[in-house]
């Protein structure tokens, strides 16, 4: 994000410096060395646009700057806001896409998500680069796997769930807990690609498929009851099995998150009847059928 951000600082200060028509003064005699400044400066304010909103003469737009870099965006005009808006829309967008697993990536997953005895191509699946917002605002880069099928569809939720600033904590590769799904849910992880039979059988998990999408996983746990005794998973989700109690992060029939997923198809873990998994969205078993006849 550092990177990115003061790349479009930099540009920003490129398009203030032709908007008010003094590029010659600008970059003389003080130079670059000056501009940088006047960019790290507000790169650590978080507001790499405010500077091109000020119509000023290059030794303004330093004074400010350097002064309160977040004042400077108070004098705005209009047109010059809508570019800068423009600008930060198309490097969002840029930062969503959807790859291949190159050679990079399997050998992140190989051995750990993507298992010696995976049954899955490894064509099947795609890696997925996205934006997220903690429940603070602050944004984050997430990674995430999913099947191919889905990758379009599931780039396309998490795209409109940090537009509307819907809160996801983590959206890390599961390899990074080792592929061991009760760490990754108890850091609050979400994520989805993490290979394994379905237990006694050889069934591929829909997880194992890349076709279950798990989120905020920490406070939509797991749940069902095993002989008289409650399971819950992670076990740290403990607290968050009151689904009448308010806290951050939960998922409900009335949830952006929930929603987004009903549209496109998915199923959401959190209707089961003899067992609840709030976290989880995944595809009909029906469809599946039709992709994998032989699974
Ligand atoms: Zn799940």
């Amino acid at each position: 994000m550092n990177n990115l951000k003061l790349f479009m600082t930099i540009m920003s200060v490129v398009a203030a410096v032709s908007v008010v028509g003094c590029s010659t003064e600008a970059v003389q005699p003080e130079g670059n060395g000056t501009v940088v400044t006047v960019t790290e400066d507000a790169g650590a304010e978080g507001n790499g646009e405010s500077i091109m909103e000020n119509p000023a003469a290059d030794t303004d737009i330093e004074t400010d700057t350097d002064e309160n870099g977040a004042d400077v965006g108070v004098v705005a005009d209009v047109s010059e806001t809508e570019t800068a808006s423009e600008s930060t829309e198309d490097d969002v967008s840029e930062q969503f896409y959807i790859s291949p697993i190159t050679d990079e990536i399997f050998a992140r997953i190989e051995g750990k998500s993507f298992k010696a005895d995976c049954t899955l191509s490894r064509d099947d699946l795609r890696y997925l680069h996205v934006l997220h917002k903690d429940l603070d605002g602050n944004v984050h880069e997430g990674e995430m796997i999913v099947n191919y099928h889905i990758a379009e569809d599931v780039l396309d939720i998490l795209k409109q769930l940090y537009e509307a600033d819907y809160p996801i904590e983590k959206i890390r590769l599961v390899d990074e807990y080792d592929a061991d799904d009760e760490a990754s849910m108890e850091d609050n992880n979400s994520s989805a690609f993490n290979f394994r039979f379905i237990s006694h059988t050889t069934k591929v998990s829909k997880h194992g498929l890349g076709l279950a999408v798990d989120i905020n996983t920490l406070y939509n746990p797991y749940t069902k009851v095993v002989d008289g005794e409650r399971i819950v998973e992670p076990i740290t989700g403990e607290p968050y099995l009151d689904r009448d109690a308010d806290f951050p992060y939960k998922i409900d029939e009335n949830d952006l998150c929930y929603k987004l997923f009903m549209e496109k198809g998915f199923e959401w873990g959190g209707a089961w009847k003899d067992r609840k998994d709030y976290q989880h969205f995944e595809i009909p078993t029906a469809q599946i059928a039709e992709w994998y006849p032989d699974n």
